[in-house]
């Protein structure tokens, strides 16, 4: 894991109704392969930065949940449908948050894959993380 970091940075959703603001130690980021990520966003897997709850705030709007398991709730614009969070009720103290919709998506690097065995095939990771087959040794993304 690299050297925690603190995060101040603001995001919101493609259509604007939705802002947040970020103010934490960014616990770590990585790319979840799970078919939930996939199914929840149309895409072929979500990059995560996990925070601590208390430093994440919604400063416009106000989301729709999804309960997408017993355990987890996934909370996205209503309007436009961009996922922005991912919260699980067995930590409570953490909120993982899209890093694609941060306003300066650089501010935050990727450091693992989880769920590579839901990947797909034709995504191609040409980079060196670690990479594990279920959701890894921090289990918190
Ligand atoms: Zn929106
Ligand atoms: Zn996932």
């Amino acid at each position: 894991m690299q050297e925690p970091k603190l995060l101040d940075a603001s995001g919101g959703c493609l259509c604007g109704e939705v802002r947040y603001h970020i103010y934490s130690t960014s616990v770590d980021a990585g790319f979840c392969h799970c078919r939930m990520c996939q199914k929840s966003s149309g895409a072929p897997t979500i990059a995560w930065v996990t925070v601590v709850t208390e430093g994440f705030t919604y400063t416009r709007g106000e989301p729709a949940l999804f309960q997408s398991s017993a355990q987890a709730q996934r909370e996205f614009c209503g309007r436009c449908g961009t996922q922005l969070v991912f919260r699980q009720q067995r930590d409570p103290g953490l909120v993982d948050v899209t890093i694609a919709t941060l306003d300066n998506p650089s501010l935050v690097q990727p450091e693992y894959h989880i769920w590579n065995s839901s990947r797909m095939e034709w995504l191609h990771l040409a980079d060196q993380l670690p990479t594990y087959n279920d959701e890894g040794p921090d289990a918190n993304a």
